[in-house]
């Protein structure tokens, strides 16, 4: 196996990370294998049993430099000086063919000095939703992290649920750089390891930036793109902490994340937030909180404070009119409008108090639009059949509703029933779903599309640990 590292962040200092190896498991078994992604990284896999060994973390590869990475981060609003790769190891990064660098990161492979009371592991479930569904972000074009590879560990590991198979998951991002990783060095005044983080985020993501405040400017508008992505195709992140913030405007860090089913505003999927701190309509402004919280970091390496405070807000404001602008020209190219004017607002957002009325289904009312179908999503149909007519006079363009809105997306229940099926060892709807999710524009596999029946309803997911 042959994988072509070219390491940047193992020759950033000591403090920035723990060097170490990912520790061995018993009994590796490849589950899963992204070789269209492979391809990209110039990844050869040769023999897959040897594969196995090095993504269950048996194996170092030649010229990886693994290492867990140092981060803090505000969890649910509140800070935690220290978190960091508690079971995570950083391989090492390449180069894709596409000329981009990417890490190769393997999550749940074993404890490291920052796991805290964890086990350093992950179970099979939440690996194999992130593989799937961080894979279906990518096919809708949304900026994700990506799924090369997903392993059996042959050891159980121990949750609340009692035994679980454990997995290793591999995962590979334009760079596991997050706010939190900043936030550590500035709150403990460790400005010339800021300095140095703040060069290293330029260079590597945003080389058209002079200054901690353009590198401000460049991931208020990447987090601003990326929110107003989710929200178009009805997903909710559940735990948008400055930890999972991604510098390169990913998304990173599926846990208890879900597409919506029925649209409400308010929806929450995650059982450990009570207080919908994270729900649906909630994220754009999270997403500015967050954005706040590396503005106050970056300040901190600036000579003239008042000047970078009064730059920095004058940034972070900015974004509310990025978030809108793009919310409306996400929306209304989902009700076939290419050039929002402003009034189309009161358009999108009638239709979506209707169907946050009726319970329509996310997903497939806007899919449905062109078509009588649509009528059916509702209850209140002389409701519908006011704003059809309303929509109707902007002549709405159907091959451009037909190119963005999805016909399929990683429904909650198949994710559920294809984690079951795993658990029994039975990968068939793990292939099925990975295959629907690629082309989710196309209506290959019509029964994937069907909302959950009432017995199948989802109703909380858990944190991926
Ligand atoms: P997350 O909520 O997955 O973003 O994780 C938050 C923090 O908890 C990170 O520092 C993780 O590395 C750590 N963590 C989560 N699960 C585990 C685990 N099973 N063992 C050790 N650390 C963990
Ligand atoms: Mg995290």
């Amino acid at each position: 196996m042959h994988i072509p590292f070219d390491n940047s962040y193992a020759a950033l200092p000591d403090a920035f990370y723990t060097r170490l190896n990912p520790t061995p498991v018993k009994a590796p078994h490849l589950l899963a294998y992204n070789t269209d992604l492979a391809a990209l990284l110039g990844i050869e896999v040769g023999d897959l049993t040897e594969a196995a060994q090095v993504f269950a973390g048996n194996q170092t590869p030649d010229n990886a430099a693994p290492l867990a990475q140092l981060y803090a981060g505000h969890q649910f609003g509140n800070y935690s000086p220290q978190l960091g790769d508690g079971r995570a190891v950083l391989l090492g990064e390449v180069i894709g063919t596409d000329g981009i660098r990417r890490d190769i990161q393997l999550k749940g492979s074993g404890p490291t000095p920052y796991s805290r009371m964890g086990d350093g592991r992950a179970w099979l479930g939440p690996v194999l939703r992130e593989y799937v569904v961080s894979e279906a972000m990518h096919a809708l074009g949304i900026p994700t992290t990506r799924a090369l590879a997903a392993t059996a560990t042959g050891e159980n590991i121990w949750r609340e649920q009692g035994a679980l198979p454990g997995a290793v998951l591999t995962r590979v991002a334009r760079s596991h750089l997050r706010v939190g990783t900043f936030q550590v060095f500035a709150h403990r005044g460790e400005v010339e390891h800021l300095k140095t983080l703040t060069g290293y985020a330029i260079n590597r993501h945003y080389p058209d930036a002079k200054t901690p405040m353009d590198l401000l400017r460049a991931v208020c508008t990447a987090q601003a793109e990326l929110v107003t992505k989710w929200m178009a195709v009805g997903f909710i992140h559940g735990v948008m902490n400055t930890d999972n913030a991604s510098i390169a405007g990913e998304t990173i860090d599926y846990g208890p994340c879900a597409f919506m089913d029925a649209f409400h505003q308010n929806r929450v999927f995650s059982s450990i937030d009570q207080q919908g701190r994270y729900a649906f309509g909630q994220q754009p402004g999270i997403a500015v909180w967050n954005m706040a919280q590396l503005a106050t970091s970056l300040i901190q390496q600036m000579d003239d404070r008042d000047a970078a405070v009064e730059e920095a807000t004058a940034i972070v404001h900015a974004m509310p009119a990025q978030l809108e602008t793009g919310w409306l020209t996400n929306f209304a190219a989902k009700i076939g409008i290419a050039n929002p004017a402003q009034d189309d607002t009161k358009l999108i957002e009638d239709l979506l108090t209707l169907m946050q009325t009726d319970g329509a289904d996310f997903t497939n009312t806007f899919r449905a639009l062109p078509t009588d179908a649509a009528r059916d999503q509702f209850t209140n149909r002389d409701a519908f059949d006011v704003w059809h007519a309303r929509w109707q006079s902007r002549t709405p363009s159907i091959p451009l509703m037909n190119a963005t809105n999805p016909a399929v997306i990683p429904r909650n229940h198949r994710i559920e029933e294809m984690i079951s099926a795993a658990v029994a060892g039975d990968m068939a709807p793990f292939e099925r779903l990975n295959a629907a999710l690629a082309t989710p524009l196309s209506e290959t596999d019509p029964d994937l599309a069907r909302p959950p029946t009432q017995a199948e309803i989802v109703p909380a997911t858990f944190c991926g640990t």
